[in-house]
């Protein structure tokens, strides 16, 4: 309300300086993303620290570009008016984020909200807390309370009071399906809009024509990395009957090319975050037939990059998002079929589609409505800062990075600006005889 965070310079000034203390805590980042999730710098960097980074560079470099007003043509009605649309700050928003990405799922959304003017409650997940506390240092460090609060503790304790006792302008929460729909029932309360980045089941089909080797490589990166705790995973594979062998071998040669053929002591591959998830990723071993993988040990959080076949369809692994490094490789004889088991599972955040022809690349991406997509690729398109990244339906609502988080982050507020020099009867009643020139202007 005072208008102290509006200004460019201010926006800038804190995001650089928030910049500037990021780097000086890249150490302490990856200590804890190693204690939290055993990711090694080189991940920590990839996914979180330099992932923020990139997005952050480019907000500053393009900040001022998106504050200025921009003009739209005026209809012959409000002539001699000029019309243009700026960009307003929401005012105090609330960022809720995950435990798989945790630095990286609290921190790029943060950059939006602070290059939109915004004040913000920061609320980041309780099962990353060991990179929590390096979040709060930084923020407490930096911004006082009244500007960025930083709010630790459970979130079924912490949020519900909050929500009752203050109105946020916007709510942008990264989670589980589940939990999003509390979120939005709380917010609708007061009508408070949300942005909800979701999770869901992202499949993976591979056509005939499809590059195995390829497709199990970029399939096998993004499925493992992280011990497959990412939102974008391919959760499941769909491939054609007759390729399913050549797959399962292509994609045996990517595990144990990129972990070797001893995962829980290698150093690139992470663990599970908790023994709640542990315990329940471990079931879904009984769910299929374990082609490769299936080693678990509770006591270090490992669980073997696994691939799972012969698995019905109504099986709880085809049931749940897996979050984890099990992954089902599904057979299909014809499109439909493929798309009766896509289809139980409506609107993923992510589909990702292999194959030569682009006839089929169209017929599949305009077939599965999904929040995004790539095409011989898997999970790669939210890195690209030029591309809004968010769900849809099940998977969520809204979008961020690059410009889109700053869109999200403000209200688009149109003017009208009309001289007084001109000052017409014609739009002032009574409008009795001026229905010609009405329909003439209107219409
Ligand atoms: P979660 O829903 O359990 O928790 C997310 C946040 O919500 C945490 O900060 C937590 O404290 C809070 N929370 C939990 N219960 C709450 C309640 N009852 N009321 C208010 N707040 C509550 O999610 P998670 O387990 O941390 O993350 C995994 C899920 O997130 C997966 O489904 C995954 O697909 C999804 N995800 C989505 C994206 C995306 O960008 N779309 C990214 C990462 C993760």
């Amino acid at each position: 309300m005072s208008g102290a965070t509006q200004t460019l310079a201010f926006r800038l000034l804190q995001l650089n300086r928030l910049k500037k203390a990021v780097l000086e805590s890249e150490k302490a980042l990856n200590e804890a993303l190693y204690a939290d999730l055993k990711k090694t710098p080189e991940e920590a960097w990839a996914t979180e620290i330099g992932f923020f980074m990139n997005e952050l560079n480019y907000t500053i470099d393009h900040i001022k570009s998106w504050l200025q007003p921009t003009s739209v043509p005026t209809n012959l009605l409000n002539q001699p008016s000029s019309c243009f649309t700026i960009r307003e700050p929401l005012g105090v928003v609330c960022i809720i984020g995950p435990w798989n990405y945790p630095f990286q799922l609290l921190f790029t959304p943060l950059i939006g909200a602070i290059a939109g003017g915004n004040c913000v409650v920061l609320k980041p997940s309780e099962f990353a807390p060991t990179t929590s506390k390096v979040m709060q240092q930084i923020i407490n460090s930096l911004f006082p309370d009244n500007y960025i609060l930083y709010v630790e503790g459970e979130g079924a304790q912490v949020l519900p009071p909050m929500f009752n006792e203050f109105r946020f302008d916007h709510i942008f929460y990264t989670g589980s399906t589940e939990v999003g729909k509390i979120i939005y029932k709380a917010a609708a309360e007061k009508l408070v809009p949300v942005t909800l980045e979701l999770g869901g089941k992202s499949p993976a089909l591979i056509a005939a024509d499809a590059n195995m080797k390829v497709a199990a490589r970029r399939i096998a990166t993004t499925k493992f990395s992280n011990a497959g705790q990412m939102c974008v995973a391919p959760d499941y594979i769909l491939v054609p009957t007759a390729f399913k062998d050549v797959l399962i071998e292509e994609l045996i040669k990517a595990i144990q090319q990129f972990y070797g053929k001893d995962a829980a002591n290698t150093e690139g591959y992470g663990k599970i975050i908790n023994n709640k998830q542990w315990s329940r990723l471990v079931q879904y071993f009984n769910d299929g037939k374990i082609v490769y993988g299936g080693k678990s040990d509770a006591s270090s959080l490992f669980i073997e990059p696994t691939i799972l076949t012969d698995i019905k369809v109504d099986a709880k692994v085809m049931q749940d998002e897996i979050f984890g490094p099990i992954l089902p490789v599904l057979t299909y004889d014809s499109n439909e079929e493929a798309l009766e088991i896509i289809n139980r599972h409506p609107n993923p955040l992510a589909f990702y589609v292999f194959t030569s022809n682009e006839a089929t690349q169209d017929y599949w991406l305009t077939k599965v409505p999904s929040g995004g997509a790539c095409v011989n690729n898997a999970s790669w398109h939210l890195t690209n800062h030029a591309l809004p990244f968010g769900g849809r339906g099940y998977s969520g609502m809204g979008g961020y990075h690059g410009k889109s988080s700053f869109d999200t982050f403000t209200h688009l507020k149109a003017v009208m600006k009309t001289p007084t020099w001109i000052d017409p009867d014609l739009k002032y009643p009574p409008y009795k005889g001026k229905g010609w020139l009405l329909k003439k202007l209107i219409g």
